[in-house]
């Protein structure tokens, strides 16, 4: 096969971008193809990057514009619904420090860093079919149109069609027992530490916030449901019932109680069931390569989603630039990337759990979770390894395979 000159990157969220541009600077031209008809700013809540997704942003030149529309997060402050403190963790110190943000700023951010690096973004182009042919691939979208590159990428998210063209046999996102919503109050949780993210562990759900400089606190609700519930049905409850089934569950918790009084029904965002990405054993197939949640999305209690997906957008780059040879550049992606990736996710998985325990484990994990905090779950020894993670974009990638 041929050296890769052209791209077409399917996906318009945090991972397309990024890879887009990193493909740019790798000597590749990439075109984005996002499916909704325009951006998709104001969809989504809040979400963190960490500081090894800050740092892999660098690489693009777009950690800063990142920065700029997130808030340090200096340490999780943990209590239960009574109010009681459970601890307060500082998060692993290196820098940069995690950064809380809504989805919609780090899509726009990045998106527009994309653009300005000379990157065309198209809008309205869903991918419906893809082939790889002996001298390239070509993609058919759902408006009739078609493209074709040396390469396509699918940065389609968790639900990822190129993930079924790639291995129809595919794993499909495995749906954890959690309903996830979330919002904007119109209220400053008293007293908050502004460089603080706080997690609830409340009577029947739990709860997470930290408080925007301009006075609104920022919330997720996690609230056990055993039925699995897509997006698209989530979407279908009306806001107003979203909010007022939210007030019954947190109805005994402080501050969540507080927080969703003052919070307007336009404001909440309803996501659907929790999901994470089982092992997916085929993570490219002759022209179509996977990166970001269509191969390896944790659950979102890991905090590393969009820092996993940088950082995989970045790697992917690195070695189509590398390797001229294609199926030589895609082994080494995935043998790279798949060992760090499945650890995270599995993590997260653990996390989620803890989440729904039932009220005699949430007794036990309130007694241990002190001692916990100083030891096992302690950030440093946690999660230290996970976020000092860097790449190192000028070196060649057969020096850090060499470590495999
Ligand atoms: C609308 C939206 C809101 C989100 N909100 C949150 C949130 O509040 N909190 C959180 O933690 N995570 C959220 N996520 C997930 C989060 O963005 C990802 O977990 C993570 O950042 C990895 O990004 P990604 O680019 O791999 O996937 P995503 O961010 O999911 O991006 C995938 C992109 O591909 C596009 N796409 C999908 N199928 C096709 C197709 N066939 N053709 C063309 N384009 C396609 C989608 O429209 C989307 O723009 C959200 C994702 C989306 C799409």
């Amino acid at each position: 096969m041929t050296a890769v000159c052209t791209a077409l990157v399917v996906g318009g969220g945090i991972a397309g971008p990024v890879t887009a541009m990193a493909l740019r600077r790798a000597g590749i031209e990439a075109t984005v193809y996002e499916g909704h008809p325009s951006a998709a700013d104001g969809a989504g809540v809040t979400l963190t990057l960490a500081p090894n997704g800050l740092a892999a942003l660098r690489a693009v030149d777009a950690e800063q514009a990142v920065r700029e529309v997130g808030l340090p997060m200096r340490r999780t402050v943990i209590t239960d619904g009574r109010g009681g403190l459970i601890g307060t963790l500082p998060h692993v110190a290196v820098e940069p420090v995690t950064v809380g943000l809504w989805r919609d700023d780090l899509a726009r951010a990045l998106r527009e860093r994309a653009e300005a690096q000379g990157v065309p973004i198209v809008h309205g182009k869903r991918l419906v079919d893809a082939e790889s042919t002996t001298d390239g691939v070509l993609a058919r979208f759902g408006d009739g149109s078609t493209a074709t590159a040396d390469l396509l990428i699918g940065a389609d998210g968790i639900r990822s069609r190129v993930r079924t063209l790639i291995d129809p046999a595919a794993p499909d996102p495995q749906v954890l027992p959690l309903l996830n919503l979330g919002g904007a109050a119109r209220y400053a949780v008293p007293d908050a530490d502004p460089e603080a993210m706080y997690l609830v562990f409340g009577s029947r759900g739990f709860f997470g916030y930290w408080v925007e400089p301009d006075g609104r606190t920022a919330w997720f609700a996690n609230v056990p449901d055993p039925r699995p519930t897509t997006w698209a049905e989530a979407n279908q409850t009306p806001p107003d019932q979203w909010l007022h089934r939210l007030r019954e569950v947190y109805a005994d918790d402080v501050p969540a109680h507080q927080v969703l009084a003052h919070t307007d029904a336009a404001d909440v965002v309803a996501i659907g069931s929790i999901e994470s990405m089982p092992s997916v054993p085929h993570w490219y197939r002759d022209r179509m390569v996977l990166v970001g949640d269509a191969v390896h999305a944790p659950s979102p209690s890991s905090g590393q989603g969009a820092s996993l997906a940088v950082e995989s957008a970045v790697q992917l780059a690195r070695c189509l630039r590398d390797h001229p040879d294609l199926p030589a550049a895609l082994t080494a992606y995935e043998r790279l990337r798949r060992p760090r990736v499945e650890k995270v996710v599995r993590r997260g998985r653990q996390t989620t759990s803890t989440k729904t325990a039932g009220p005699v484990a949430k007794r036990m994990m309130r007694i241990m979770m002190p001692l916990a905090l100083r030891t096992f779950l302690n950030p440093e020894r946690s999660l230290g390894a996970e976020q000092r993670y860097r790449i190192d974009w000028d070196a060649p990638v057969s020096a850090e395979l060499a470590q495999h």
